[in-house]
């Protein structure tokens, strides 16, 4: 592969010409949400002045090029995930959205008392607590597989929670946001169906780092959010194999997802409407069209790997500064590195670089039994996308090694 124009790139991102605090932005807080490519911009832009209208429902012209552009994001989705169907996208509000979509429907349609739901250690609180709604709704079982202290899954422990002959669906991160474990998903979805169970991934923080083929990986759901691949807020994707879509209830009830409505009797519409209740996201799905495509100008195989050698080059240059510790060490990562700097409290040294006009996040990264099980309040999280350089990397660590001579 041709090495990545970094320059190139970050020239594409307006937001990354911010100063703070009279510093050059550095921005490494990516798993909470990207910054956007003036093409994502402009494509919004275009869609207000062009051919804003509401969609599926006018038979005049803006109403038809806002349908025809909606549904061509559509594809140009299905495309980017290698779904055999269109029909089988469902534009959601987000990750956590999409996921709820499922946890209600699929809980409706399959859980009853005694039956168990399983999802990890490493979830996060959007992969955790829909499930336990519906368990506690329909008297079903939460049951978690456990992760290591290193924050890679137990998968033998994975194997015999999966065998209980209980377990009715499985819901698991691809990668995990607070740790950046890569997950064997695909192995994992293998073992599940051997075992004629569904697997749903939670693909927010893998999309936008590794090439996802879902009929690949086999997945029967995989969700993510618009907004953490350069997109537009507001807006985000679930995938649902067509059999288990079609098995499942409507989520939401209103316009669209209706085939004819009386007092007495509604028919619900086909996939995808049946799930895509009210006006949709028309600019969302655009601008979630004009990312993709901005990410397919470059690859996202050359992205990955751009990421890795950057991953590689933080971890050797974090290791530098005095009383770090890393929190998962995994041998699979992607995107975020998490870690503690001394006894200093992850909040402390978050002020401390945000001073020093570097973003990264703190906390417990809406993963707070991954906080728990480690035994820590919680992380400083660097996240890391296509416009990050080795340079904001130094930046970090230097800033670092002053905040941890500032803090004693
Ligand atoms: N799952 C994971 C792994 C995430 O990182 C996030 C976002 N931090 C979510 C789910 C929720 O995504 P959203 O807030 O966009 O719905």
């Amino acid at each position: 592969y041709e090495p990545l124009s970094i320059e190139a790139i970050r020239a594409e991102f307006p937001i990354l010409q911010t100063t703070v605090y009279g510093y050059p932005l550095v921005y490494l807080d990516n798993a909470a949400s990207t910054q956007k490519p003036s093409v994502v911009l402009e494509a919004l832009d275009e869609y207000y002045k062009t051919i804003n209208a509401n969609v599926h429902r006018g038979v005049h012209h803006l109403s038809q090029l806002a349908t025809d552009a909606f549904e061509e994001a559509r594809r140009k989705v299905a495309a980017f995930i290698n779904a055999a169907h269109d029909y089988e996208i469902i534009f959601t509000r987000g990750t956590t959205n999409g996921i709820n979509t499922i946890s209600s429907t699929f809980g409706r349609a399959f859980l009853k008392p005694g039956d168990e739901v399983l999802i990890s250690a490493m979830e996060h609180h959007s992969n955790i607590v829909p499930w336990q709604m519906a368990c506690e709704y329909y008297g079903a079982k939460l049951k978690v597989i456990p992760m290591t202290d290193r924050g890679e899954l137990e998968l033998d422990e994975y194997s015999r929670l999966l065998n209980s002959g209980r377990v009715k669906i499985v819901a698991v991160t691809y990668v995990s946001n607070s740790l950046g474990t890569v997950n064997p998903v695909r192995d994992m979805i293998r073992q599940a169906h051997a075992a004629g169970i569904p697997v749903l991934v939670d693909a927010a923080q893998a999309v936008q780092h590794i090439l996802i083929d879902v009929q690949d990986l086999d997945a029967d759901f995989l969700v993510f959010s618009s907004h953490k691949i350069y997109g537009p807020t507001g807006i985000g994707v679930l995938y649902g194999k067509e059999a288990w879509l079609n098995k499942l209830p409507p989520h939401e009830g209103g316009g669209e997802m209706i085939k004819t409505v009386s007092f007495g009797k509604t028919t619900y519409n086909d996939l995808p409407f049946k799930f895509e209740a009210g006006t949709p996201d028309m600019s969302g799905a655009i601008g979630l069209k004009a990312a993709l495509d901005y990410v397919d100008s470059i690859g996202i195989d050359r992205i990955q790997l751009a990421e890795e050698a950057l991953l590689t080059y933080a971890l050797d240059a974090l290791s530098t500064v005095p009383g770090i510790r890393f929190v998962g060490e995994a041998e699979h990562r992607a995107g975020a590195i998490s870690f503690l700097l001394g006894k200093h409290h992850p909040f402390d040294v978050g002020e401390l670089l945000d001073k020093q006009g570097i973003a990264v996040r703190t906390g417990h990264h809406c993963c707070q039994p991954v906080m728990d099980r480690l035994d820590i309040p919680g992380t400083v999280r660097a996240s890391f996308s296509v416009y990050n350089t080795p340079s904001d990397v130094d930046r970090l660590v230097a800033a670092l090694v002053k905040s941890g001579r500032m803090l004693g």
